[in-house]
């Protein structure tokens, strides 16, 4: 049976939230926040997910998340690593066979049944794709002097989100061959934020993007904390 391997990031600190507990674990409409995005790919094609929690967490995950919402198809539950690239490493490493990967992040719990369909979709159209919406601001460059430096035309720049979806094996050796780099000093790891950028570096080939949503934003500050519960209930009363 083909393999379909959704990995579900829960390892960061959430450093921007200002709060003790992990942004992912703080409540959300009754809910932790990690909740949704597993309960969202548990309705999908996926097959199976990984689950990466964050350092000492798998225990927490496993008996207040998963069995408690009585999620089905969690296979793993795997502690996440220092840095973001390190957590989806690790996540690969549990998802070994899969033939297609879908990459979230579970601080993006907004991700819809459409979203995801549409991530495996173009996993197998192009081996490669990543969500995304076109900006809605201008953006700038801005130097370290606070001066600005450039503006990319806007028409061009997309904000790239979760799902990133890969055929297994490509994103496999893609994330062994830049880790090694970055281990060995050959390149700076500090500016890897996306699982599409391993695999831009590691080989070159182009990556598909495809339509996301607005609304699936990642909680990162309270006040998208308090948007998405807004979007939660408009969600509710337009089904
Ligand atoms: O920090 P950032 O907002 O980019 O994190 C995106 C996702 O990656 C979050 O769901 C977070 O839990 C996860 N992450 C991780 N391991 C890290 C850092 C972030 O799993 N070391």
């Amino acid at each position: 049976m083909e393999r379909i391997t959704a990995i579900v990031l829960a390892g960061g600190s959430g450093k921007r939230m200002n709060s003790s507990v992990p942004k992912q674990y703080l409540m959300l409409a009754g809910k932790p926040v990690l909740y949704y995005a597993l309960h969202a790919f548990d309705e999908s094609a996926a097959t199976d997910i990984v689950l990466v929690a964050g350092a000492g967490g798998t225990d927490y995950c496993k008996e207040e998340i998963v069995h408690r919402y009585g999620i089905r198809k969690v296979c793993a539950v795997v502690e996440g690593g220092k840095e973001r690239y390190d957590s989806v490493y690790r996540g690969l490493l549990a998802a070994e066979n899969a033939d297609y990967v879908l990459i979230h992040d579970g601080a993006r719990p907004l991700v819809t049944a459409d979203v995801i369909a549409r991530s495996v979709a173009g996993a197998r159209e192009y081996g490669a794709c990543v969500t995304g919406m076109p900006v809605k601001d201008t953006i700038k460059q801005v130097g370290a002097d606070g001066f600005a430096d450039a503006t990319p035309e806007r028409r061009l720049l997309w904000q790239i989100q979760t799902p990133q979806a890969f055929r297994g094996p490509l994103i496999r050796d893609a994330y062994a061959k830049v880790l090694a780099d970055v281990e060995q000093g050959r390149i700076d790891g500090g500016g890897i934020t996306d699982d599409a950028m391993v695999l831009e570096r590691a080989s070159g080939r182009r990556v598909k993007v495809i339509e996301g949503s607005y609304r699936n934003l990642k909680i990162t500050t309270p006040e998208d904390l308090v948007l998405t519960e807004a979007y939660l209930k408009m969600a509710e009363t337009s089904d």
